[in-house]
């Protein structure tokens, strides 16, 4: 049995655990970092193999929070941001079996095909529309009631595909998309609401803040390794198994076994998981039971991940950072990514790599399929709308059972319960994406900011 004491123990290891391990020991405070899987990263995974530099897992983040330009400036020397290659700026979606790029201007927005006359006319209205009073209004209904069904259609909903795996009509504006919910309630319309917002003052960090995509030199995997080498080799505790945390007179004792040693004790001042659903129960298991049946019926997307890449590239030329399929097109996959075409050195020169996805909230079965199932419809998918028929020289599939967690209807209870539960166990917080986001964005701000309010900074 090995004893220690902490100020604070982290358990999961993805970009969440890390990014608050990273601050906390920063601001001086000793980190246990307990992680049940053998390497740290989470759902972050760079894998280099035959020539390919792929990712299992996200693909790109934003630049969207305080928190990541942050984390990147924190990390200099450490890991290098990696921008895009402006040639590959262009978005594609489809329709009618064709790539048709999002209009990036306002020639382009009114010759555009992926929207209806009548909506790009609707949409001058957008200003004037009345403000929406339903606090739980799903992101279909808002869409449609302010700007027309061809822009949930063609817009919205292979955006949300893009993002949550999702659906429009089971997500909540307000849990889902809260600075579109805020717009709409703050500033009364998207449009009025995106030029104030503009115009409003900000800090140095703030500004910024912007939609611009990133990843790490090599790969988000460099990301985490830049984290990681940042953080005391004593604070890594992985290979974790049968964790149990529970609440002493002050603080929180855990006991876990790992690979090498049978039992570990820690007692820790404070706890912070950053998973969720079911796994949460064994890990707390003096949480009353409605609280945690509340985290246990987070809803997730189920994801199947291809990344195929080529030693030579036959196809349509992809300059574009890739194309999201709205489900009124019926086919069998949620988009394709084109990192290849984002990055330099992801695959052998003239090349491609391409990373696709299925499944998601619309079509769940998709990850019952076989492999050689799965390996036929991408196929299928690449040939009609890549045109390349080509076999790949490199072909993973990955299944993710619990990819996103959907912010529908059930988060109204999930965070009612995480509120419930921070504020009867004082110092045990319940982080990770089952609130504030799913992003990587998301995660590094969610982390920061809980490392800033455990530490005064
Ligand atoms: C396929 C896919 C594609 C994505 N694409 C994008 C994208 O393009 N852009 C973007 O911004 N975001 C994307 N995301 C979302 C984003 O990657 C995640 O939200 C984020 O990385 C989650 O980080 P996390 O640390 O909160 O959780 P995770 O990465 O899930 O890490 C949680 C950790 O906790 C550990 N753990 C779980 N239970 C226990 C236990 N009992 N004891 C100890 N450890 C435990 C797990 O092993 C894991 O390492 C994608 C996600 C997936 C799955």
């Amino acid at each position: 049995m090995s004893n220690k004491k902490v100020d604070v123990a982290i358990v999961g290891a993805g970009l969440t655990g890390l990014t608050l391990a990273f601050y906390l020991e920063k601001a001086g405070k000793s980190v246990a970092l307990i992680e049940k899987s053998d390497r740290v990263g989470g759902v972050i995974n760079t894998i280099e193999e035959d020539g390919f530099v792929y990712e299992q897992g996200p693909n790109t983040g934003v630049i969207g929070s305080e928190g990541i330009v942050q984390l990147f400036d924190d990390l200099k020397g450490s890991c290098e941001h990696v921008t895009p290659n402006t040639e590959s700026e262009e978005r594609w979606i489809l329709k009618g079996g064709k790539w048709v790029a999002i209009p990036n201007g306002l020639l382009k927005a009114i010759k555009t095909p992926l929207f209806s006359l009548k909506d790009k006319f609707r949409i001058l209205g957008e200003p004037w529309r009345k403000k929406g009073t339903n606090p739980d209004e799903s992101l279909a209904d808002m869409v449609k009631r302010r700007m027309g069904q061809s822009y949930l259609d063609y817009a919205v909903d292979p955006f949300v595909s893009g993002i949550y795996a999702g659906d429009p009509i089971q997500l909540i504006t307000r849990f889902a998309m809260p600075k579109l919910y805020r717009l709409e309630q703050d500033y009364g319309s998207f449009i009025k609401g995106a030029i104030k917002k503009k115009k409003e003052p900000k800090t140095a960090l703030q500004k910024r803040v912007s939609r611009e995509v990133f990843s790490a030199k090599g790969g988000l995997g460099k990301l985490i390794e830049g984290l990681e080498n940042n953080i005391s080799d004593e604070a890594f505790y992985c290979s974790s198994k049968n964790l149990s945390v529970q609440p002493q007179e002050s603080g929180y004792n855990l006991q876990f076994s790992t690979f090498e040693e049978k039992k570990i004790n820690i007692e820790a001042d404070k706890v912070i998981t950053t998973f969720g659903g079911e796994g949460l129960a064994s890990v707390l298991p003096f949480i009353e039971k409605d609280w945690m049946k509340s985290l246990a019926n987070t809803v997730y997307a189920k994801v199947v991940q291809v990344v195929v890449g080529y030693n030579k590239w036959n196809g349509r030329e992809l300059k574009a950072f890739g194309g999201l399929v709205p489900s009124k097109e019926n086919r069998d996959i949620l988009g394709i990514l084109f990192p290849s075409a984002l990055f330099k050195s992801r695959c052998p020169e003239g090349g491609a790599v391409l990373s696709i996805f299925v499944g998601g909230m619309k079509k769940p079965k998709m990850i019952e399929k076989t492999e050689e199932e799965i390996k036929a419809i991408v196929m299928k998918e690449i040939s009609d709308t890549l045109y390349c028929s080509d076999t790949p020289d490199l072909l993973r599939i990955h299944k993710y059972e619990k990819a996103i967690p959907q912010y529908d209807i059930s988060t109204k209870d999930r965070l009612a319960a995480i509120d419930n539960i921070e504020q009867k166990y004082a110092g045990l917080y319940l982080a990770g994406n089952i609130k504030d986001g799913i992003g990587m964005a998301d995660r590094v701000q969610q982390a920061w900011l809980l490392a800033k309010e455990l530490t005064n900074n």
